[in-house]
Formats: C-alpha cells, structure tokens, sequence
C-alpha cells in the first residue's frame, strides 16, 4: 500500500498516442511538390500538442520532397505548421489531410 500507480511510462503514453494516430491515418498523401500519391508515411510525435489529432510525415521517393498531413483543430494545425517550417526551414510544405481540408463555412 502506499506506492503510487503509474497510469504508464512515457513511452507506453506515446505508443497508445501513435495507435490513434494510426486509426486517423490517410489513405495516401498528396505530394505537395509532384502530386505523387504517398503511401508510406510515418506518425509524428504529437504529444504534447494541444488541438492535434493525428499527424504524419510523408517522403516523396519521386522528389524526395517531405510532405506533412496534420488534423486537428485550424489554428493548432496552423501553429503545428508555422513549428515545421521553423524546424525544417522555409522549403517544407505541410499539406493536410482531405478530411481536414474542408473550407470552413464561418471564415
Ligand atoms: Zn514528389
């Protein structure tokens, strides 16, 4: 008695993280520099980030471009956005996942 139960390590929280990305991941990403249909794309590491639900990053083997799909929330994906192109430099073009790409009605 008396010893704290750890509801998981970190990396337990960020496998359960990766699983429900997997359930939100595209069918394919849009090459942002070709239009090549990528299929292979890998999770990104979102804990951490409020408003984000899923999002992965995508290599053109074409191109050898990086595209990005990101869902969540507008502004958290714009914020998400605005982190890569910091990171990675002007060049990087975060695309977004069909579902997230519906025009928003109140804008
Ligand atoms: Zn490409």
């Amino acid at each position: 008695m008396g010893q704290a139960r750890l509801r998981g390590t970190t990396e337990q929280r960020k496998a359960a993280a990766i699983d429900r990305q997997l359930a939100l991941r595209p069918k394919f990403i849009t090459c942002n520099n070709c239009q090549a249909q990528l299929t292979d794309m890998s999770p990104m590491d979102i804990a951490g980030l409020d408003g984000i639900q899923a999002a992965f990053t995508a290599h053109c083997p074409a191109c050898g471009h990086d595209t990005y799909a990101i869902k969540g929330e507008r502004e958290a994906v714009a914020r998400l956005h605005m982190a890569i192109e910091d990171n990675v430099g002007a060049e990087a073009k975060a695309g977004v996942v069909p579902a997230a790409n519906r025009p928003d009605p109140a804008a």
